[in-house]
């Protein structure tokens, strides 16, 4: 058994059964098969529906070709002349927040508005996403809802694999053809993959960035670090100004500056080796991206193509939004970034700095830190640099295959160049 099979199994998600509810007027989750043992697997569902080989061609861990499916999906590749080598297509980019914030969204709630309003004009069936595990709220489950109401339950982050495309299958035989899908990059690499044999009617694409996911068991135990009381903690967010935000069950909020987390005492395995290696951060291949990285702590909206424009119409009079901004300069961030990555040979890249002066750079940060779309690109150039070193360490034979051309192209001004062997998929393109 893989080490990330062995990880699913540890926390549950075979163990302990899905709710099975018929379905209803608002969600439903049907039972699932197990998933099928496989190295680099994030549990997307493919491995759990009836045709498992599928794998094989959709994973984003196997042979992804992001090029070609860029151009299906948005008619053309990224330009890798301007911000596109970064962000992926998109026709249009904007830092916004919903006017009226929405209680229990991970931001102000835009992701699970724009679904609120597909069902509600009818424009789709059913909205395919996560809810929380009625066990464990930190725990995704994935559902299929076709009552707007019913979308809250679903806003807000969780931390953990939800099988969600497993659903796919159950949705068309219910009859769902008309189908929204709310998912993370790893899920719509398989979903865009298999989209032309899958035979739905309508697929609508609403893309959430993601990065330093792991196992719900993982990141309880990172609560637990942080405060004496992490079974109260109901939120928690990377913001974009070097601080985590936690909230509580009793409304009090409190932050922590990044560089003051108790990271030292995490285990080298706290984020499974696929979400150490993987290569599309910003979801580049869903029809609109909703983040939060460049929003300058708003939201952050990539519109990829006419149906991503079509999906943000759907909610632009509810937006407060402007052209996003840029500010600082990245560069040395990044590389200090990859310096501490290479010195901690496969485990979390902790800052050398000293405890002592730990309070006064974390104060400094947000003052001289790249901000804006400055902060968006220094973390896609982290991730690129960290999937391309923990790859070589752990899976040096997936290099050449995993990491497609355009990640090699962000790493230019880095001395991480892909040597020969690495280089072929380049070559052959
Ligand atoms: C593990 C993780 C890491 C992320 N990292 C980043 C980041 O580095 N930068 C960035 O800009 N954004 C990141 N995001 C996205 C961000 O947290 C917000 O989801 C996004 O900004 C949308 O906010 P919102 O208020 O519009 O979302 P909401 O309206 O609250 O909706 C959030 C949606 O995300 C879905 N969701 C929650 N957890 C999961 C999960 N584990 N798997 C699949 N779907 C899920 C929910 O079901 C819901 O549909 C991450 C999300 C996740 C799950
Ligand atoms: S396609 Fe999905 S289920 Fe299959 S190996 Fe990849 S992540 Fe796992
Ligand atoms: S960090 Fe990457 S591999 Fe992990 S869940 Fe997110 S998109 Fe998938």
């Amino acid at each position: 058994m893989s080490q990330a099979t062995q990880e699913l199994h540890n926390v549950g998600f075979v163990a302990s059964p899905f709710p099975t509810t018929e379905p209803t007027a608002a969600h439903w989750t049907p039972p699932l098969a197990a998933p099928r043992d496989r190295d680099l697997c994030t549990d997307c569902g493919i491995s759990r529906t009836a045709n498992p080989e599928r794998c094989a061609r959709a994973c984003q861990f196997v042979k992804p070709d992001y090029a070609a499916l860029e151009k299906r999906v948005h008619g053309r590749e990224r330009n890798p002349q301007d911000d596109e080598l970064f962000f992926g297509p998109y026709t249009a980019m904007y830092q916004a927040a919903l006017i009226h914030e929405r209680p229990g969204a991970q931001w102000t709630g835009i992701t699970t508005r724009i679904a609120e309003r597909l069902l509600e004009t009818q424009a789709v069936d059913a909205v395919l996403t996560v809810a929380p595990d009625p066990q464990d709220s930190w725990r995704p489950v994935p559902v299929l809802v076709t009552d707007p109401a019913a979308l809250r339950e679903c806003r807000g982050m969780r931390m953990g694999y939800a099988p969600l495309l497993a659903l796919l299958e159950p949705a068309l035989a219910q009859g769902y053809t008309r189908l929204a899908v709310i998912a993370v990059p790893c899920q719509v690499h398989a979903l865009r993959v298999l989209e032309p044999e899958l035979g739905f009617e309508r697929l609508e694409v609403i893309g959430i960035p993601c990065s330093d996911n792991t196992t719900t068991a993982h990141f309880h135990h990172f609560l637990s670090l942080l405060d004496p009381h992490p079974e109260q903690i109901t939120y928690l967010e990377f913001r974009a100004d070097y601080q985590v935000e936690l909230r509580f069950t009793d409304g009090q909020k409190r932050t922590i500056p990044f560089l003051q987390l108790p990271l030292s005492t995490l285990s080298p395995h706290f984020f499974p080796l696929p979400c150490k290696t993987c290569v599309d951060y910003t979801n580049s291949l869903a029809d609109i991206t909703v983040g939060y990285m460049g929003g300058r702590g708003e939201q952050w909206l990539l519109v990829r193509n006419t149906k991503g424009q079509a999906l943000l119409q759907q909610v632009d009079g509810e937006l407060r939004k402007k052209d996003p901004s840029s500010e600082g300069k990245r560069h040395t961030a990044v590389r200090g970034f990859i310096q501490n990555t290479q010195r901690a040979a496969g485990g979390l890249p902790l800052r050398s700095t000293p405890k002592w002066i730990r309070p006064l750079v974390a104060w400094l940060m947000p003052k001289i830190g790249p901000k804006g779309l400055e902060f968006a690109r220094a973390r896609v150039e982290m991730k690129a640099a960290e999937s391309v070193l923990h790859l070589r360490r752990a899976r040096p034979n997936r290099v050449a295959q995993m990491i497609p051309p355009h990640l090699w192209t962000i790493l230019k001004p880095y001395p991480i160049e892909a040597n020969p062997s690495e280089s072929q998929k380049i070559a052959l393109d």
